[in-house]
């Protein structure tokens, strides 16, 4: 389940060589080539999903479970003050590699990191309207 010229199947199977943070069977965790901090990392499957929509219940738990087991990590050697998850799906959301990979962002005060939005605002129908909308397909 590897995906021809696909860096991160390349990455996460050896093919590159890169000095991981962490492997077993199913995950690679790397170092990520820009930094938008110290210690920021990817979580990538080793076998390829182009994203979230393709991803199988097994690996997704795993890859969370590994999420989990990294953060502590870094909590500890790091010392870090803060940390974010992102996980981008889809150019619009600010995907960039095609093939799923978690991003752990450890966070310190001060630090240039950016993950910010506008907070709107929800009407109690739009919400109803919602719910009955995507609840059909869960
Ligand atoms: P995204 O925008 O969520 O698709 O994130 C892609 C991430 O992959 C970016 O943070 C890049 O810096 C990182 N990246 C791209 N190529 C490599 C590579 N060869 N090794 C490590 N990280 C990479
Ligand atoms: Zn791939």
């Amino acid at each position: 389940m590897k995906k021809e010229d696909c860096i991160f199947c390349k990455l996460s199977n050896g093919e590159i060589p890169t000095n991981a943070l962490y492997e077993d069977d199913i995950v690679k965790v790397i170092f990520d080539l820009n930094p938008a901090s110290k210690g920021h990392v990817l979580i990538i499957p080793k076998n390829h999903f182009d994203d979230i929509y393709s991803m199988d219940n097994a690996t997704a738990a795993h890859v969370f479970q590994t999420a989990v087991k990294v953060s502590k990590a870094m909590k500890e050697a790091l010392n870090c003050d803060g940390l974010n998850i992102v996980q981008n799906n889809g150019e619009a959301a600010g995907q960039t590699v095609f093939h799923f990979h978690m991003h752990i962002i450890p966070r310190y005060e001060g630090d240039t990191v950016n993950i910010k939005w506008i907070p709107g605002k929800a009407e109690a129908e739009e919400i109803t309207e919602l719910k009955e909308k995507i609840a059909q397909f869960m």
